[in-house]
């Protein structure tokens, strides 16, 4: 069978399994969405977006103009959380991402300090492993946010050139080498002199946003906030 007969036939099967928490496993109640009332009130909420010059706003100090960078939540290795980014990752379970950039989109719009951006470009994955994955995390992270913050998400703008190595267990300078210049941009004037949201699903060492960033403020007017759904922090 081939892997997309696969996910449909594990998608119909879908439909006779109990809905449950992607962070704790717990049966969901109708009205909840990948994640439990509970584990959303527990989540360590990173509240970022309230301050500009959060720990993920900090990675990008000097190397690359953000107008607002933040996540989500904080990634804590060992905790249920985890959960969330590694079924979303690998177990072929992208509602998981649209809830999460659902919560983080309603939270950023009723924040009140937040400057909403006029388009969303996920960051792009290889064409190789999204056929592998079914999807990029960060596009279906991307199409929450949407929905929340009522801006469109631009899928032929940013493009992924070239096929990079994992990037477990490199160094920051290393990681950065690994991607920088493996992006292009195309439809430049889609993006002249407009506030872009550039979306990725755990802000690390910044490095593959930080490729990104360089080639789309190559474009004449551009500004640019970065959202992550986690900030790992690189003890945890
Ligand atoms: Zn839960």
């Amino acid at each position: 069978m081939n892997t997309k007969a696969l996910i449909i036939l594990r998608d119909f099967l879908d439909l006779f399994l109990p809905r449950t928490c992607a962070a704790c496993n717990r049966a969901l109640n109708p009205w909840e969405e990948e994640i439990c009332q509970l584990c959303l009130m527990q989540l360590p909420i990173s509240n970022y977006h309230m301050d500009h010059n959060n720990p993920v706003a900090q990675v990008f100090w000097g190397r690359v103009r953000l107008e607002q960078a933040s996540t989500w939540f904080i990634y804590m290795r060992g905790s249920r959380f985890q959960n969330l980014l590694h079924r979303l990752k690998y177990e072929h379970r992208p509602r998981i991402g649209i809830a999460m950039g659902k919560n983080y989109g309603y939270q950023l719009k009723h924040s009140g300090i937040y400057e909403i951006p006029h388009l969303i470009i996920p960051v792009p994955l290889h064409p190789k492993r999204q056929r592998s994955r079914g999807y990029n995390q960060s596009e279906v992270i991307s199409r929450g946010l949407s929905i929340a913050l009522e801006i469109p998400v631009r899928l032929d703008i940013l493009l992924r050139t070239v096929h990079t190595k994992t990037q477990t267990a490199k160094t920051r300078a290393e990681r950065y080498q690994n991607v920088s210049g493996k992006f292009q941009v195309n439809n430049h004037e889609a993006i002249q002199n407009k506030h872009i949201l550039l979306v990725d699903d755990v802000i690390t060492t910044g490095a593959t946003i930080e490729a990104c960033a360089e080639e789309l403020l190559k474009i004449e007017g551009t500004r640019l906030s970065v959202i992550g759904v986690a900030y790992a922090s690189k003890r945890s």
